[in-house]
């Protein structure tokens, strides 16, 4: 492999191993506790806009620190804030959580992304809000490989797994 076929760009799936904290420092996630790596199609908006703009030009062995603004992570913290719904709204046989998302179709045919805030009793909150909104996101980034995409991974806009075959 060249040396600048190695490097993070269009059309490249990336494998790499990060650790998420916020900004009081706690530790949000780490692909580390599965340990299995995340592979991502670079270039298809797969990663939060500030990673995957962090992560251009790396290579395989590269470790780098970068720090996201909500506005290039999850987004700022808009709308009125969470919102109580009957738990009889939603499908009797899916569990529900805090941190669940979903998608709700609006009354003009469009579908809006809703995160599930709290849950108490039969009131379930939900918000427009991704969890992380307004947070700055913290990324610990170690690159294990970089590879072209294939066709096929191409022609879906993700990637298929860690070498490219898990296709579906
Ligand atoms: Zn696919």
């Amino acid at each position: 492999m060249s040396e600048e076929n190695s490097v993070v760009s269009e059309g490249k799936v990336v494998v790499f191993h990060y650790t998420l904290t916020g900004d009081d420092g706690e530790l949000i996630e780490s692909s580390k506790d599965s340990g299995q790596p995340l592979p991502y199609l670079h270039g298809a908006g797969r990663i939060v806009p500030g990673l995957e703009e962090a992560m251009e030009g790396k290579s395989a062995g590269d470790s780098f620190d970068v720090e996201v603004a909500p506005a290039e992570g999850y987004g700022e913290k808009t709308g009125p804030g969470p919102q109580a719904v009957d738990r009889s709204e939603f499908p009797d046989d899916v569990e529900l959580y805090e941190g669940m998302g979903f998608t709700a179709e609006t009354g003009d045919g469009g579908h809006l992304p809703l995160w599930i805030s709290s849950i108490e009793g039969d009131d379930v909150y939900v918000d427009q809000n991704h969890p992380l909104a307004g947070e700055t996101l913290h990324f610990a980034v170690e690159v294990l490989d970089v590879r072209d995409a294939t066709d096929e991974e191409i022609a879906h806009g993700h990637a298929h797994g860690v070498d490219g075959t898990h296709g579906h």
